[in-house]
């Protein structure tokens, strides 16, 4: 799995931030962070949740094999 964020739809409202704290986090800038863009299996299922839960759709899961 590989999780990415399209910053021209990212409003840095931090919704996935407080759904996956441990892959996704807000900068100084307001600008998200992907700290583990390739979640290992055990965070995946919170990444996917994330991912659904982002008002902007600005979250893609790529490679989402398993
Ligand atoms: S939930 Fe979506 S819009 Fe909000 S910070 Fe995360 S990626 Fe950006």
């Amino acid at each position: 799995m590989e999780v990415r964020v399209d910053r021209n739809l990212c409003e840095a409202n931090a919704v996935c931030c407080g759904l996956a704290p441990d892959v996704f986090e807000l900068d100084d800038d307001d600008q998200l962070v992907i700290k583990v863009p390739h979640p290992p299996a055990e965070r995946r299922d919170r990444v996917r949740l994330a991912v659904s839960r982002c008002p902007r759709n600005a979250l893609s899961i790529l490679d989402d094999d398993d």
